[in-house]
């Protein structure tokens, strides 16, 4: 087991002295969304690193590590059903009675401030709309009743995060705790600057099913520029303990993910790929995830309009931020689209309700451009067909 921040050091760190590559992630350009479906993405290093294609969408694509890190056989046989509903949902337009998936947010505090995340953006020009409360953290209290309500009427899943650091709520194991009790599967995107060992051993034993680790750049010194206040030998130490606790306890039914912005203009693309997939193979970590950015600033709306674009996530999950307000997707910085209110309304009414009816009829009636947000979101432009 390895637990220590120095022989990890020694073993991972190796060879991944920075490339001096002048594409640096400009400031605003902010991870792609795994939302549409389309192309993207590269064959490159998939049988040299002995891996498989996995997700692959306009924004964002990933590649599975097969064999004994291969988590899915370890998974009951409900996870393939809820996995085949996710994609159905996406592509048939059916919304069911309530979501499939919910995104928590527990808090929209953050340890960092990334370059390429539109948080910082809008936090540096003073355009938090996304927080009109200030920073704080998710009543617990709200998310118990979110939970209780939830429960047995086709939730299936909870990703807790959205615009915040999770790891940041204090009691962020007892919610993971929480949704397992309920049946639900729990996953977290963390940049894991705070994922201790005790952390990490506290959330495995709560029932953490999913850990997808943020991580920009395989060079210590573009990682801590991009990544502005991390330390990259210390997250991938704490990387490394999670994955090592993960071992020990038996859970091969984990999900991991280590993910990375490949920004626009990247001098060598290729070789920095080639290099992130080195460094998380050597950590175990079973699949790695490449998104493209999506420019802040940038006016999508002037693009040609893709002819028959339907969102999916409008028919599979929902997000809910911190201070309980709801919108649809990830995409709505700006909270132009919010449907509900999990504080003084239950989720099954908002997912059945009127702002919701309003905006999948748009989609799918082809007025996607009818929506301002929809409008002016780089999903559709970045997919180029229809869903
Ligand atoms: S803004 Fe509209 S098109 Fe973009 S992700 Fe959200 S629902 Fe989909």
């Amino acid at each position: 087991m390895i637990t220590s921040a120095q022989a990890v050091g020694v073993n991972v760190f190796a060879g991944f002295a920075d490339k001096g590559y002048t594409g640096r992630a400009p400031r605003g350009q902010t991870p792609g969304r795994a939302a549409a479906v389309g192309e993207g993405g590269t064959d490159m290093g998939l049988k040299a690193n002995g891996l498989t294609e996995g997700y692959r969408g306009p924004t964002y694509y990933e590649l599975a590590a097969p064999g004994e890190l291969d988590w899915r056989p370890h998974r009951p046989g409900g996870y393939a059903a809820y996995r085949r509903d996710w994609d159905l949902r996406g592509k048939s337009g059916l919304a069911g009675d309530f979501p499939l998936h919910l995104d928590i947010d527990p808090t929209n505090r953050c340890n960092l401030r990334c370059r390429m995340c539109p948080r910082t953006h809008y936090l540096e020009t003073g355009q938090n709309h996304w927080a009109p409360n200030g920073l704080a953290d998710l009543d617990f209290g709200l998310y118990e009743r979110i939970i209780a309500s939830s429960a047995g009427r086709g939730l299936k899943s909870v990703k807790l995060n959205f615009l915040g650091e999770p790891l940041l709520h204090p009691r962020l194991p007892e919610m993971v705790a929480l949704a397992a009790r309920a049946g639900l599967w729990v996953m977290i995107n963390t940049n894991a600057v705070a994922l201790t060992p005790e952390l990490s051993r506290e959330l495995l034993l709560a029932g953490l099913s999913d850990a997808f680790f943020s991580f920009d750049s395989p060079y210590p010194g573009e990682y801590e520029a991009i990544r502005v206040g991390a330390n990259y030998r210390k997250v991938l130490a704490n990387i490394a303990s999670f994955m090592a606790i993960k071992d020990e306890l038996g859970l091969k039914g984990v999900q991991t993910r280590a993910s990375m912005v490949l920004a626009e203009g990247l001098a060598d693309p290729e070789g920095i790929k080639s290099d992130y997939i080195r460094l998380f193979r050597d950590l175990k970590v079973a699949e790695i995830g490449f998104g493209l950015p999506t420019v802040m600033g940038r006016d999508y709306s002037l693009l040609p309009s893709p002819e028959g674009f339907v969102c999916p996530d409008l028919f599979r999950r929902m997000f809910i931020f911190n201070d309980g307000l709801c919108g649809p997707c990830c995409g709505d910085w700006e909270r132009r689209l919010m449907v509900g209110d999990a504080n003084s309304e239950p989720i099954a009414d908002i997912w059945n309700g009127e702002a919701y009816r309003r905006l999948r009829e748009a989609h799918l009636s082809g007025r996607h451009r009818d929506v301002p947000a929809c409008r002016d979101c780089s999903v559709p432009y970045l997919s180029g067909v229809g869903a």
